[in-house]
């Protein structure tokens, strides 16, 4: 198994999901013969039986939620169930902030006893899983309890960085990265709600970007606007004005880690 990361879905926000005009699954990472699924939304379990070849999950060794937002925490709980062979098999980890097992318990009691171990995200957390490093230096600022994600392998660094408002400590916790994945929800700030503001916009982006300075960039987890503005075009700006390479994802897409991560 090459390390690679698989984009099932590459949905963000309300109604990019609502109407599925993009894939609102979740992102599959293969690292060091791990297998670990990052915020199954709906249609996670849909999309892993779809995929050419299918994506089984009863191979998975983890699930994390970044946070319990729906379009992030849909299909947790039939992911763990198919995790764990319908819960005959005590296996797999989850990985999981706490107010996602409290505030809004999106995780199914019952389906808690499957899982052979739960972890709880934390500021400045990290856990090892076989050689894989999952760490979560940052609280985002996001509506609710939210972390960012880095993986770390002898070979490289990657980090996700989920949904936020724009803040400097972004820049400087995920600075190390070869490789980081954005959240860009926003094409800009214009007439959209308060709710809305929690989100990176393609401005922001572009300053993390430049400012973590990593090898490469993936775009990802587009709302509305950004899908009208054409992301492919949006990020093929972006590399030629920063001087990074930049993509954006679309559902599907296979970024195999020792080929590509140039
Ligand atoms: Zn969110």
């Amino acid at each position: 198994m090459t390390d690679r990361i698989k984009f099932l879905g590459t949905a963000g926000a309300r109604f990019v999901m609502i109407k599925q005009l993009r894939s609102s699954a979740g992102t599959w990472i293969t690292l060091e013969n791990k297998n670990l699924l990052l915020d199954p939304g709906p249609g996670t379990l849909t999309r892993c039986a779809k995929c050419r070849p299918p994506l089984d999950p009863a191979r998975l060794d983890a699930i994390i939620l970044s946070h319990q937002h729906i379009d992030h925490a849909n299909d947790v709980n039939i992911m763990i169930e198919a995790m764990t062979n319908g819960g005959f098999s005590k296996r797999g980890a989850l990985f999981v902030p706490q107010s996602a097992l409290d505030d809004d318990p999106v995780v199914l009691k019952y389906v808690r006893e499957y899982v052979k171990e739960i972890f709880i995200l934390r500021q400045g957390a990290s856990f090892a899983l076989g050689k894989v490093k999952i760490s979560t230096p940052l609280r985002h600022i996001h509506p609710v309890e939210t972390y960012g994600v880095v993986f770390k392998t002898p070979k490289y660094t990657i980090s996700f960085i989920v949904d936020s408002r724009f803040f400097e400590g972004l820049i400087e916790k995920y600075k190390k990265s070869d490789l980081i994945v954005i959240n860009v929800v926003r094409l800009d700030g214009k007439g959209e709600k308060s709710l809305e503001v929690d989100h990176l916009t393609l401005e922001q982006t572009e300053k993390l970007i430049k400012g973590i300075a990593p090898r490469q960039a993936i775009l990802t987890h587009f709302g509305m606007t950004m899908i009208r503005s054409k992301p492919w075009e949006m990020a093929a700006d972006m590399e030629r004005k920063i001087g990074i390479k930049t993509i954006a994802a679309s559902d599907g897409m296979e970024f195999d880690l020792e080929k590509e991560l140039l």
